[in-house]
């Protein structure tokens, strides 16, 4: 357990120096260079001996490490991270054309009560900080050989486990630390960001200054059904999400995307397309159906690959703009959350604990 020692990764040069004194300015720059490469202390040695030992006696590198990887297939890996106080999140990571893509998480669990989701089977346990969203990051691209200044993460997508938007400070620094000149400087472009809603917050992160694509989790076009699946529509109902989404756009000028994970016998209606339809017209929107992934403690059925495409129809004879996101890494260990779950119920099945 290293939970009392200082992270480093994420500080710039100036700060970490002012926790070196007797060390030159230079020895702090080429630390943080080290550290956004993904290095430990003792991987630095251009550092004098005393100077690594000294490090590794009172700071953290990396508070995220990777304790397992599952590859699956077209090269997606799904990973396991340990934080330092022996918490367990998890990571996916997808090649493309475009560049890799890593799919991380912002909190420990989550609070939102989604019925579909593995993630929120336990509630939440604890916000990440920014710095173990960034070493999400770093320690990704390091597995997949990139450095911070030839990085194989090019893109991310904050749809692992938790909410952004309930963890909305920590996600703010992570998004200025990830995307600063000085770190590995991935471009906003390149980032989504995924909230099951809170409008209040979509409002409050369009005034920030931030342009990330944001994805807004609707799932269901009416409120009493939308209700039915995710318990935060208690709070912001369709019409007010609607109109922070629209918000969104006008404030940043970035089409806004709806996620419509496909249910099936729930949401999968013509009387759901066409609202659907009503809903995401008269402002730039895409619709990115997801077909359900299922999660063994939930009662929800998966549609068929037909029904999913009936479905992508049906939007397109509406004009949406739409399109089918194959969900990668299901052949590794389907949704988010679920890798975490099991490896939790094996490990207690064989020791008792977590610790390794
Ligand atoms: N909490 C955020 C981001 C993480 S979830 C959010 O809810 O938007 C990323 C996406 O996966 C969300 O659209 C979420 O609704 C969806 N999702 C969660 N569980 C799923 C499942 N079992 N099958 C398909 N999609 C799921
Ligand atoms: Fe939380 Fe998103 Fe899962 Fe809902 S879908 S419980 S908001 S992680």
């Amino acid at each position: 357990m290293s939970g009392e020692r200082t992270v480093l990764l994420g500080m710039p040069p100036a700060k970490i120096a002012e926790f070196l004194p007797n060390c030159p300015r230079y020895s702090a720059v080429q630390i943080a260079g080290f550290l956004n490469d993904g290095k430990d202390f003792d991987e630095m040695t251009s550092l004098k001996k005393e100077l690594r030992a000294y490090l590794e006696k009172n700071f953290v590198a990396n508070p995220v490490r990777i304790i397992r990887t599952f590859e699956g297939a077209s090269g997606t890996k799904k990973y396991l991270f340990k934080l330092t106080d022996g918490n367990l999140i998890e990571g996916v990571y997808m090649p493309h054309d475009y560049g890799d893509t890593l799919c991380l998480s912002t909190q420990i669990g989550c609070r939102m009560g989604c019925t579909f989701c593995a993630s929120g089977l336990d509630g939440l346990l604890r916000n990440l900080s920014a710095e173990e969203m960034l070493g999400q990051v770093i320690a990704a691209n390091r597995d997949n050989g990139g450095t911070c200044k030839r990085r194989a993460v090019t893109n991310l997508v904050l749809m692992g486990s938790g909410e952004p938007f309930d963890n909305y400070d920590n996600v703010l620094r992570f998004l200025d630390m990830v995307s600063g000149e000085d770190g590995i400087n991935i471009s906003e472009r390149n980032i989504s960001l995924s909230t099951s809603g809170l409008a209040d917050k979509i409002r409050r992160f369009a005034d920030s200054g931030h342009k990330v694509t944001l994805s807004i989790s609707l799932h269901a076009p009416f409120d009493e059904l939308r209700t039915s699946l995710m318990p935060v529509n208690k709070a912001y109902n369709i019409a007010q999400l609607i109109s922070a989404a629209r918000y969104y756009f006008e404030r940043t000028g970035r089409r806004v995307i709806f996620e419509y994970t496909l249910i099936a016998g729930e949401n999968d209606s013509d009387a759901c397309a066409q609202e659907l339809a009503r809903l995401t017209r008269g402002f730039p929107t895409h619709v990115n159906l997801i077909r359900l992934n299922e999660v063994k403690e939930r009662a929800h059925t998966s549609p068929t690959e037909d029904m999913t495409e009936a479905f992508l129809k049906k939007l397109e004879r509406l004009d949406v703009s739409a399109t089918i996101r194959r969900s990668l890494g299901n052949d590794i260990e389907g949704a988010c959350g679920q890798l975490r779950r099991r490896y939790i119920e094996e490990n207690e099945e064989q020791t008792g604990n977590l610790t390794e």
